[in-house]
């Protein structure tokens, strides 16, 4: 059938040919389905519920947050549980005390606030709610590879707007590059994983530059920077702000997000979305983490100061290592493979970037306390006892 998306739609994630899809069995899924291949989610759980007991294990491949919430958050939701809020009742559909909150923390008025199922569910519930098959998508590349699934999923086509460095603030390049006739453009700021910032007086060129395409800022890393669009939700009617609680909040199990847009965005966005779908659990903890601002104040310090620290000593070590505005740092190696099974050895997951085009050789690691980045080190050293180019650059 000449359905107009089904040339254009081959993007490079599009890996798996349709006869392919039919011999896998059973109804065949949506043309932009068939076309997708399984989301490639690499977490180190497993890995971690097998390592050594002798072992601490240092999760530094997701960016969650390297501590558990704080006692307030686990106190709200022991309170929760043993009180009169039976478990068998749907949750608070329109999340209002939560809403309130955030309200108050970013300075939008909560009718502007929609709370999701952690951030992916706002990215999806925009794509949804937004893309037609055969749609064009701009994205900073590189970028963070859920946003792509998404799109791709509704039949989308993502044009990767590639800066001329990673690490080059993307403005320019979009203004340049956007096509008038693109639904969405995707920025997520700071990036992830390159940790690039695009400051909110750009996000505003851009939005003014493309009145008729949906502007995203994904600030899953805000807290960390302190930089943020979403003041910008008030008079421009074609951005949208996502953020989440499974970064510096440290409550990612729970599954937490939220979005930022003007009336016009949401009166759709509401037409999907399902106010079931943000546990109760979920809205009672990230109630209590937003309530404890000092606990958060206090672990984004030290991420910021654990970021000096290990940047500092892996740079003594002969590495090519850089800070980001994010909650991780950034080394490139000659072989990032060997790096990351090493230290797997000792017990530290982290990603390895290398595989992503245009930023060959990096391996990323999320920041935590000072005392964790220097534990890492410590471990570091014995596998460069072992291996001295381990961290050579390549
Ligand atoms: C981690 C991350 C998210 C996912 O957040 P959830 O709220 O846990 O779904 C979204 N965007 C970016 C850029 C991220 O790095």
């Amino acid at each position: 059938m000449g359905l107009p998306f089904a040339k254009t739609y081959e993007g490079p994630m599009a890996t798996r040919s349709s006869s392919e899809s039919k011999v896998s069995g059973g109804p065949t899924p949506s043309r932009p389905i068939s076309d997708l291949s399984a989301y490639d989610a690499v977490s180190s759980l497993e890995k971690i519920g097998r390592c050594r007991s002798d072992i601490q294990p240092l999760k530094l491949d997701w960016n969650e947050s390297t501590i558990p919430p704080s006692p307030r958050v686990i106190q709200a939701v022991l309170d929760f549980l043993h009180g009169n809020h039976p478990l068998n009742w749907y949750p608070d559909l329109a999340a209002t005390p939560l809403r309130e909150a955030i309200g108050r923390y970013t300075g939008v008025p909560a009718d502007n606030i929609l709370i999701t199922n952690g951030s992916d569910a706002a990215l999806d519930l925009v794509c949804r709610t937004y893309l037609d098959p055969g749609d064009c998508v701009d994205v900073v590349w590189p970028t963070y590879g859920h946003f792509l699934v998404f799109a791709r999923a509704c039949g989308a086509v993502p044009r990767e707007i590639e800066p001329s460095s990673p690490f080059e603030v993307p403005t320019e390049v979009l203004l340049e590059r956007v096509q008038p006739d693109t639904k969405i453009v995707y920025i997520a700021s700071p990036n992830n994983p390159t940790g690039v910032v695009t400051p909110a007086a750009d996000v505003a060129r851009i939005c003014e530059a493309f009145p008729s395409s949906l502007v995203i800022v994904d600030e899953a890393y805000h807290e960390f920077c302190g930089e943020t669009a979403a003041a910008l939700v008030r008079t421009l009617d074609n951005l949208v702000v996502t953020r989440t609680f499974s970064k510096c909040f440290s409550i990612a199990a729970v599954r937490v997000g939220y979005l930022l847009a003007a009336h016009g965005v949401m009166r759709h966005l509401r037409k999907l979305h399902n106010p079931k779908s943000v546990n109760a659990l979920g809205q009672v903890a990230a109630l209590a983490a937003l309530e404890d601002r000092e606990f958060r104040e206090r672990f984004v310090a030290q991420v910021r100061e654990a970021g000096e620290v290990l940047v500092a000593a892996l740079r003594e070590r002969g590495a090519e290592a850089r800070t980001t505005r994010a909650n991780f740092v950034l080394v490139r190696v000659a072989n990032p493979g060997r790096l990351v099974k090493a230290l797997e050895e000792e017990g530290v997951f982290v990603r390895d970037r290398s595989h992503i085009r245009g930023f060959e050789g990096y391996v990323r690691i999320t920041l935590g306390t000072c005392a964790q980045m220097v534990d890492l080190i410590e471990r570091l050293d014995r596998l460069l006892a072992r291996d001295p180019l381990l961290l050579a650059p390549p």
